[in-house]
């Protein structure tokens, strides 16, 4: 594919990724200063978005192995409100209805505790006071409250004043004594990124699936190539342009390492257990008898029908890349991954036993989906530069070009996914001077 944009004044956004954090990107340049003013161009195969990590993963609101704390706050916060006005605005009522229409829900639950945190709050979340009705729940008052329904089947008024549907989204297993908890939103990703999809071409965005590298013809509309260097993606689509009126947005996640060489990105691997069983709450372990770092246990609704049920976070650990299927997609689990699918299984079942206890490997295996989350050491790189390209024939030399880099997310990509946007969009307004 090859573009003619001689005639054409307005400034060039090339956005390599479409992820989340691509699409959010695109999406939000376009609604900040319309195409009328801006091109916006996602260099992928517009089926290249249903095949992203972001795709596949959980799509819980929490900051969650990503970093650095005062940036993600902010982002996090963010994206948090804007969820929250996406929700309000399909007639979200704090429910889950939306997962399917609008692809968001809101949810309450929590995460289990072994101890209280401590009296000065030191360990408690950093954007506890970010989120809807933070709190801390014991375990004593979460039986008071059991007891009382089972007793009289009415919700009572709490005597710790919490909502009750806060109360009755969790549950404590033996060996938790209290929980941190709140209302969150969660994002049902097909549905999320198809309507994300159709909302930047709606404001004039484009996809733009990659020539080939030889030059002999269009890709399939149906596959990217990887770039390689942004030279080439320069090359391929702005080869016409002045420099100064182009723009490259990264966003391709674990690809950094090749297209930045920046081997501080490292995958942490997530396997994720797609559930038939629908979930009113979320509910996370990472300490105590059923989780830990590398192996906690969550539970978060999918859609009215579905549950994701977790998991693992493996750093370096690569060897599987992301594939979708498992056993109900024609590709037999092996050994190690059976034993893998069925410890997530018997985390969960004690983590929510009225809903899991009683689920089989038929109901467990639908679908099995192994993800890479794009961990950074230094935290996200949300950055502008002035790349310098190599001297060449037509180019003056020390001639650079401005990248804004947005990339190591982590297990939060979708937890900032606005919040970064955001940040991108005014890195770019700068850099191209939109005033
Ligand atoms: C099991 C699991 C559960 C998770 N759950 C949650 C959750 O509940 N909440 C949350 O907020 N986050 C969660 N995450 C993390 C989240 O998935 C990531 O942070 C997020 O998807 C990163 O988005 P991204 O757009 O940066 O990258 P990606 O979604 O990986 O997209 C990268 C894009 O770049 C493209 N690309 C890569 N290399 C190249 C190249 N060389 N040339 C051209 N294109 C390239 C890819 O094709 C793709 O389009 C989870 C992750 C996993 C694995």
């Amino acid at each position: 594919m090859t573009f003619d944009n001689t005639s054409d004044t307005r400034p060039l956004v090339l956005v390599l990724g479409c992820g989340i954090s691509g699409l959010s990107c695109a999406t939000r340049l376009l609604e900040l200063h319309g195409a009328a003013r801006l091109r916006v161009r996602i260099l992928a195969a517009e089926a290249d978005a249903y095949r992203t990590t972001s795709y596949g993963c959980g799509g819980l609101w929490m900051p969650f192995h990503i970093d650095p704390v005062d940036q993600v706050r902010v982002w996090a916060r963010q994206t948090y409100e804007r969820l929250l006005r996406e929700a309000a605005a399909e007639g979200g009522d704090g429910g889950g209805g939306g997962l399917d229409a609008s692809g968001v829900g809101l949810f309450y639950g929590g995460k289990l505790l072994t101890a209280a945190p401590a009296a000065d709050g030191g360990d408690l979340p950093y954007w506890r006071e970010d989120v809807r009705d933070f709190c801390v729940i014991t375990r004593a008052e979460w039986q008071t409250h059991r007891q009382h329904i089972d007793g009289t089947n009415r919700a009572m008024p709490c005597a710790c004043r919490r909502p009750a549907a806060q109360l009755e989204a969790l549950h404590f297993p033996d060996g938790y004594t209290h929980a941190i908890s709140w209302l969150t939103a969660v994002v049902n990703m097909p549905v999320y990124i198809t309507r994300l999809v159709e909302r930047f071409k709606a404001l004039g965005g484009e996809f733009a699936a990659p020539s080939t590298s030889d030059g002999q013809g269009a890709a399939s509309p149906t596959t990217s190539p990887q770039f390689h260097s942004f030279e080439e993606v320069l090359t391929q689509y702005a080869a016409q342009e002045p420099l100064d009126r182009v723009l490259l947005i990264h966003t391709t996640g674990l690809g950094a390492r090749e297209l930045c060489r920046d081997h501080q990105v490292r995958p942490a691997r997530g396997i994720l257990l797609r559930v038939r069983r629908p979930v009113h709450c979320f509910l996370q372990a990472e300490g105590g008898p059923l989780g830990t770092a590398t192996h906690p246990t969550y539970i978060i609704p999918r859609n009215g029908q579905m549950s994701s049920c977790g998991g693992t976070v493996l750093l370096d650990d690569d060897a599987a890349a992301y594939r979708h299927g498992g056993a109900g997609d024609g590709e037999p689990l092996n050994d190690t991954d059976r034993a893998i699918r069925d410890d997530i299984h018997r985390r969960c079942a004690l983590l929510l036993p009225s809903v899991f206890a009683h689920t089989t490997s038929g109901d467990i295996a639908e679908v099995w989906w192994d993800g890479l989350r794009p961990v950074r050491d230094g935290g996200v790189r949300l950055e502008w530069e002035r790349r310098p390209l190599p001297a060449e024939e037509g180019r003056r030399a020390g001639a650079t070009v401005h990248v804004v880099h947005n990339y190591g997310h982590g297990g939060g990509g979708v937890t900032v996914s606005w919040g970064c946007a955001n940040a991108c969009a005014e890195l770019v307004r700068q850099a191209l001077k939109l005033g």
